[in-house]
């Protein structure tokens, strides 16, 4: 049997709902699914939202903001933009939904183009950073991500082309979900044919009334704001705990999955982990675990999920496994609301999750894996009973259930707020202290982000974005560090390396070590590394990719990521044309790398910190401790003394990522304002 993953025709395996119905007489077991021949409309008709339908259409056209409840899965995404359609809309404008994660774009887009039987693109698209496959005059339903809809904002601060703006997922509240919350507050006082639909999985729909509600006579006929809750259908979902938290959640993930292929009757499994490497890790331990499975045993087959696939890969997992073969879906946090993966029976969920954290004393944004909220842990075992009754396996024991929290708190409150205010100002809200945030940032964070974006120069003394650089800066879909250093890459004659690395530096695992070639890979991966850092050695490895002219054996030779370096080759591209766009003189340095290093110093010198002489590094800004993280190309006995990392990653420990090693000499010279009379002296 193949287990090449057969694609998904109109009609076929979406509702595997009597999956019950097997046949278990031979050694294979098969399945029969009375709903295979659904035509795409009578799916469409099952979804829960398809009876709420006439009303979320009345109540769209009555009241200018209307926030729709209901579980993940009722088609909520997919059907509510094709409705308005229906119903109109699209004459007036385009149907904007804004999405917190890029792959939900991508994959809601694919779905709806193929459910209104149109080219993607076309009538239906999705508009993302570096990537917009949308026609203007002819796209009547557009799938973007938040932060793209802020800079459509820039661009068009009334969002005239819109009619309707549908904010989906809104319970993660991202930081970019906060920020249009705020912003489309400001556009519907001035835009009163404009509306807004806001979509949820749960939340707490009162304080979105209460956010949007203008209407202050009492009089409830009034209300400027209308909540509709969609009944979703629940089967009963079995819960089990573990006795003892799993030591490592990854290898029990993938124990445990075995164990359900073994002992449980048909149905997909989905693995909820933390992120891309431990996806990857755990779908390498099942492949061999699969491999072990005896002939009476049945097959599995192997999907990861996560944002670093290609659009290709990430839309496999939508895809129904042949007869008898049991799919298990290895995924990061995507899974949880964004996507609806169907025919999913058994969840394992991890109990973690990771997120970014704000340490306002060493002004370091770190990526976090804490354990999940109830709410979420929720959400993950709901994904188990969406077409029948299923089963949620907790790797952790029940009492560590009732010790989580209600939920995470607001991305707003607890990141680095850099990006944010820069994107704020330039969409002139220069008092930050007084913009109307669903939930107001701690004022030492916006602070925080103000003096850093001082000392990046996007500020002038009074505040205001510096012209060029700080509206430029704004306008790019990058971090302020990382736009600044494209900016000013031109005055230190390397743009063309710095265009490499920001590039690079957009994608994920950029080496590979296939199992059993470990040591082969690492002794390949040396001959790019060098002792300026990853930065210098992610250059090296892009490019000896062009000079090879971008040749996947190349690649393969190499253990390099063919895909990872084909998307940077992209990126770089498109970042290439805004700097055109801007008159930044595209030069190399022709391998003097000392430039290459001070434009990096330029941009991220925030970030740097020294060897303390207690043999750890620590932050300049608020003395925090910090390791060398294992990944990188300097974790070796001879530490440099001083380094500027790009990310801070916290586990058992503090561990700083992407390193370039720098001379102190240049933060005095290239960031005066910032490390003028702070602590340099001291170390
Ligand atoms: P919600 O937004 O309420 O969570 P969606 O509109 O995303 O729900 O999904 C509605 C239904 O459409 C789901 O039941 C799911 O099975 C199906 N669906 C969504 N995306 C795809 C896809 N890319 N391929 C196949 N089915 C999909
Ligand atoms: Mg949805």
């Amino acid at each position: 049997m193949s287990l090449k993953p057969k694609f998904l025709k109109p009609g076929d395996d979406i509702y595997a709902e009597d999956r019950s119905d097997v046949d278990q007489t031979s050694g294979t077991t098969f399945i029969y699914n009375p709903h295979r021949s659904l035509s795409i409309e009578k799916q469409r008709q099952r979804l829960p939202v398809f009876r709420a339908r006439n009303h979320i259409l009345y109540l769209v056209e009555k009241y200018q903001t209307t926030v729709v409840v209901g579980e993940t899965g009722s088609g909520k995404s997919t059907q509510i933009p094709q409705y308005l359609r229906d119903a109109g809309w699209a004459a007036d404008g385009i149907i904007g939904i804004a999405q917190p994660r890029r792959v939900a774009c991508t994959t809601l887009a694919e779905r709806v183009a193929e459910e209104c039987d149109v080219m993607l693109g076309k009538e239906v698209g999705y508009s993302i950073r570096f990537d917009d496959c949308s026609t203007p005059g002819t796209t009547q339903i557009k799938y973007m991500t938040e932060g793209l809809l802020v800079r459509e904002m820039m661009a068009d601060p009334l969002l005239r082309q819109y009619c309707v703006i549908l904010l989906d997922e809104v319970h993660e509240r991202t930081l970019y979900t906060d920020i249009v919350l705020g912003l489309m507050k400001k556009i519907l006082r001035r835009r009163k044919d404009l509306r807004l639909i806001i979509c949820s999985a749960t939340i707490d729909a009162d304080q979105l009334y209460n956010f949007f509600n203008y209407n202050t006579t009492g009089d409830k006929d009034k209300d400027t704001v209308s909540v509709l809750s969609v009944e979703g259908r629940t089967h009963p979902i079995d819960v089990c705990y573990l006795e003892e938290p799993a030591p490592e959640y990854v290898k029990g993930s993938a124990e445990t999955v075995m164990k359900i292929h073994r002992k449980e009757g048909a149905g997909d499994v989905l693995v909820f982990l933390t992120g891309a490497e431990e996806v990857d890790t755990c779908v390498s331990l099942l492949k061999e675990h699969a491999a072990t499975l005896k002939k009476n045993e049945g097959s599995i087959l192997v999907l990861p999920m996560h944002g670093a696939l290609s659009n290709s890969d990430q839309l496999r997992v939508f895809h129904s496994a042949p007869p008898g073969v049991r799919k298990v879906i290895v995924a990061t946090n995507i899974a949880e609301t964004s996507v609806t993966i169907p025919g999913i029976v058994y969840v394992i969920d991890c109990g973690f999750v990771k997120v970014r954290w704000y340490n306002s004393t060493s002004h370091t944004d770190a990526l976090v894996v804490v354990p999940t909220s109830q709410a979420s842990a929720t959400q993950r075992a709901g994904r188990a009973g969406r077409t029948r009754s299923g089963k949620v396996y907790r790797l952790y024991p029940e009492e560590e259930f009732r010790k989580l929290s209600e939920i995470t708190p607001p991305e707003m409150v607890r990141t680095n707020l850099s990006s944010a205010v820069l994107n704020l100002m330039a969409l002139g809200i220069e008092n930050m202290l007084r913009f109307d945030f669903p939930s107001p940032p701690p004022a030492k964070h916006l602070t925080s982000a103000l003096d850093e974006l001082y000392a990046l120069g996007a500020l002038t003394e009074e505040g205001t974005l510096t012209k060029p650089l700080g509206q430029q800066m704004a306008e790019f879909p990058l971090s302020p560090q990382l736009a600044k250093m494209l900016l000013v890459s031109g005055d230190f004659g390397c743009s063309q390396e710095i265009l490499s690395i920001v590039a690079m530096l957009q994608v994920q695992n950029v080496f590979t070590k296939p199992r059993g070639q470990e040591h082969r890979a690492r002794v390949i991966h040396r001959n790019f590394q060098v002792n300026e850092g990853d930065l210098i050695t992610l250059l090296n490895v892009f490019t000896g990719y062009q000079k090879h002219a971008e040749s996947r054996r190349w690649c393969v030779e190499k253990f390099i990521n063919h895909r990872a370096l084909r998307r940077a080759a992209e990126i770089r591209g498109r970042m290439e044309k805004l700097l055109v766009n801007f008159d930044i003189p595209l030069t190399s340095c022709e391998g003097g790398i000392d430039a290459v290093c001070r434009c990096i110093t330029a941009g991220m010198f925030p970030n740097a910190a020294f060897l303390h002489h207690s043999g750890f590094y620590h932050t300049v800004r608020g003395n925090q401790p910090l390791h060398i993280h294992p990944s990188s190309v300097l974790y070796t006995e001879t530490q440099p003394q001083w380094v500027l990392f790009q990310e801070v990653l916290h586990t058992s420990q503090m561990f700083m990522r992407d390193l370039t090693v720098i001379d102190p000499a240049w933060l005095l010279e290239l960031a005066p304002h910032f490390y003028e009379k702070r602590t340099m002296q001291d170390h």
